[in-house]
């Protein structure tokens, strides 16, 4: 393993994310159809992958429009370009930085004349770079630059080490409570109803009793009893603590009856786009008053703080699904587990718009599963929920101290 490539980039830059009037005027061209337009460009880093995602205003995978096509730069084999077709231009004043051991930027040109908008990735290291997968997934399209060995980083070799130094507070956030019981079974589980609120807080509990037997966390549940509490006072109360880490813990609704069957496992969310642009908007318009800065300025400052933060939640999910894809329920059917792990998603959930610490939301299983709704309510299981979620912290503790953070 090299330990250098444990390193995220700092910096991170989040192309967009204020620039809401990037790419409107466009739309003023008459056309028989308005082509997709990408919204943003985001690049994140963790041990296995740099991962970049291009976001788009529609879905391109039900499109099936976006088209791409891959070149090699002769002349040069640490660049490679995908040329992206039928798109509106998407206008970058600068390359996106990432310098992250793997990659060293990403830039962007535009080709009106054919709708076409190409990506340049510039590689750092050619000797770790392994291949690159990309795929539609939703609104966005995912590249994974992948690391040459990363499948030999070891998140149990983390998970033994004790971590030393002060005490690291962290809040867990058992979702819903009180009047809100969040996700709730269609069915009967020995004679009741099994609600999500319960779930929460019974698994909270046991990450807060593991986390602070490790001697180096200080976790504080937002709710330690069944009581409604609202979402901005789980965010506050976080902030008041000053906490370093923000996770909240849910369990699914598969929302359809049609997929109560076949929708189950383990998902693990950071805030997505229009979530972080509406709280960068809020912020800025809250700092504007009684501040010296310029507009501009601020700006600057608060797409520093959403980028870092973006990164370090993004870092923090992959910390915890390494976690949980050592155990045989999450494990891939390719590597022999039961492959009930459905991966990193990004989304606008109120708890996640806080730039002050990474924050994330856990959603362990589906209630509405009848098998999985049995596990969840099963001490055992939860138990190991809440372990994976505690190795997960430990392991993030270990790549962030390993990278200097
Ligand atoms: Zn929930």
């Amino acid at each position: 393993m090299r330990r250098s490539n444990l390193r995220c980039a700092p910096g991170l830059l989040i192309l967009g994310l204020l620039s809401l009037t990037v790419v409107g005027h466009v739309a003023a061209q008459r056309s028989s159809r308005v082509r997709p337009r990408m919204d943003d460009l985001l690049c994140f880093t963790d041990p296995e992958k740099t991962r970049i995602v291009l976001q788009f205003n529609e879905a391109v995978r039900n499109a099936g429009e976006v088209l791409y096509e891959v070149h090699p730069y002769p002349e040069n084999p640490r660049v490679f370009y995908i040329d992206f077709y039928d798109l509106r231009p998407y206008f970058a004043d600068q390359p996106l930085p990432v310098g992250d051991g793997l990659l060293q930027q990403v830039e962007i040109d535009n080709f009106p004349d054919r709708n076409a908008i190409r990506l340049i990735f510039v590689i750092q290291d050619a000797s770790i770079f392994d291949r690159f997968d990309i795929r539609p997934d939703g609104q966005s399209l995912v590249i994974d630059l992948l690391r040459h060995g990363a499948q030999q980083f070891d998140a149990g070799e983390f998970i033994d080490q004790p971590l030393m130094g002060q005490r690291r507070i962290v809040v867990i956030d058992p979702g819903h409570g009180g009047s809100d019981p969040g996700a709730v079974s269609p069915f009967r589980v020995g004679g009741r109803t099994i609600q999500e609120k319960d779930v929460n807080l019974a698994i909270a509990r046991v990450v807060r009793q593991r986390l602070n037997a490790t001697g180096f966390f200080d976790a504080r549940l937002t709710r330690s009893d069944d009581r409604f509490m609202s979402l901005d006072d789980r965010v506050e109360f976080a902030q008041r603590m000053n906490a370093e880490v923000f996770i909240s813990i849910h369990a699914n609704d598969a929302g359809n009856p049609d997929r109560y069957r076949e929708a189950r496992g383990l998902e693990l969310y950071f805030l997505d786009t229009a979530g972080a642009r509406r709280h960068a908007g809020q912020m800025l318009s809250e700092m504007s008053n009684g501040h010296r800065e310029s507009r501009d300025q601020l700006g600057d400052l608060v797409i520093g703080r959403a980028s870092e933060q973006l990164q370090s939640s993004y870092n923090l999910c992959a910390a915890i699904s390494m976690a949980f894809r050592i155990h045989r329920y999450w494990k891939a059917q390719r590597e022999g587990g039961d492959g009930w792990y459905r991966g990193i998603f990004r989304g606008n959930f109120a708890v996640l718009r806080n730039f002050d610490m990474p924050c994330v939301l856990v959603e362990t299983g589906f209630i509405t599963n009848p098998e999985e709704c049995r596990h969840l309510i099963n001490p055992e299981f939860q138990a190991t929920v809440a372990q994976n979620i505690v190795d997960g912290l430990i392991v993030y503790y270990h790549t962030r101290e390993r990278s200097g953070g």
